[in-house]
């Protein structure tokens, strides 16, 4: 297996064109544990983690800029204020050993609907920023699921970075595993509130062929809560829940029968629009 480590993005660009069989890699938390378990090696992988800029994120007009190599490490120590939902989710991943190493990017390339940055890169409205030597695009995070393990990525295409609003409200991401640590979701939800638009995003995850949000349970929320002030009806979030969950279609699997995830999805939901909407309420207290 050729190794290529390019050191500009420029480059990284033309190797993927120049060699269209070849593997990007960033932490190798997915993709080497694919390889030790006996996936066909590619001809070539192409080592993302000597381009520096990858390894910057940067803020812009109220949208922050992960680099593709930026680390959950990073977003938990650095992001937690600004992409609050993200961070969460980047704690419940793996160990800090593989948090320091693993990527939102190779999350987004793996698109395993058990991916924890999925449901928050949905709730918030993130855009994925691919690139090629034939020229970038945005591709909205609504487009970019397309199966399980599918993306919209074309094969000479790359992510460079991932654009996700600044939090304006409260979020939340809630996750429900056989263990709290070292553990591949049985299903997760994330809500991001926004007091300005008088909305609310969602997004789950590891209960469906691809992570995705429900709209029905958003515009049920956007019409139901009381956006003037005033304390969260335990009826509306039960309803919010229950409409989560309707989006979903889960599959009995070694994780977790359909029927649970469809009961957890609902009671994630529920607490964690309620928690969101508390801290709404003690920020205008
Ligand atoms: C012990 C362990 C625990 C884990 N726990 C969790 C968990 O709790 N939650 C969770 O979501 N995941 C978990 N994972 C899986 C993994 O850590 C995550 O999916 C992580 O986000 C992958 O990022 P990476 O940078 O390591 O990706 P890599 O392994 O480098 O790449 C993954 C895929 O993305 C592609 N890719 C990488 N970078 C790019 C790019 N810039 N452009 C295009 N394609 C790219 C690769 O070609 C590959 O197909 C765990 C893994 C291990 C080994």
């Amino acid at each position: 297996m050729d190794f290529l480590q390019p050191t500009t993005w420029a480059d990284a660009l033309a190797a993927k064109a120049e060699h269209p069989d070849a593997v990007p890699i960033s932490g190798g938390t997915d993709l080497m544990v694919g390889l030790n378990f006996g996936q066909t090696p590619p001809p070539a992988l192409i080592d993302l983690t000597a381009i520096p800029e990858l390894r910057d994120w940067t803020r812009d007009d109220g949208t922050i800029r992960l680099g593709a190599g930026v680390s959950y490490t990073r977003i938990i120590d650095e992001l937690g204020a600004q992409l609050p939902a993200l961070a969460q989710a980047s704690r419940t991943v793996g160990s800090p050993q593989i948090r320091n190493r693993a990527t939102v990017a190779g999350n987004l390339g793996t698109s395993s609907p058990a991916g924890d940055a999925h449901p928050p890169l949905l709730a918030t409205g993130a855009v994925v920023e691919a690139e090629s030597v034939r020229g970038s695009r945005e591709i909205a995070i609504d487009d970019f699921y397309l199966g399980v393990k599918r993306n919209a990525l074309a094969p000479d295409e790359l992510i460079r970075a991932i654009r996700v609003p600044a939090a304006v409200g409260p979020q939340h991401f809630a996750k429900v595993g056989s263990r709290n640590a070292m553990v591949i979701a049985v299903c997760t939800v994330a809500v991001a509130v926004d007091p300005e638009e008088r909305r609310v995003g969602t997004g789950l995850g590891s209960a469906a062929p691809t992570p995705r949000r429900s709209p029905d349970a958003e515009t049920f929320a956007a019409a139901s809560l009381p956006w003037s002030g005033g304390a969260l009806d335990p009826d509306v979030a039960r309803e919010f829940g229950q409409r989560l969950a309707a989006a979903a279609s889960p599959i009995d699997d070694v994780r977790g029968a359909a029927a649970y995830r469809s009961h957890a999805l609902a009671v994630l939901a529920r607490r964690a629009l309620t928690w969101a909407w508390s801290e709404l309420q003690e920020g205008r207290s």
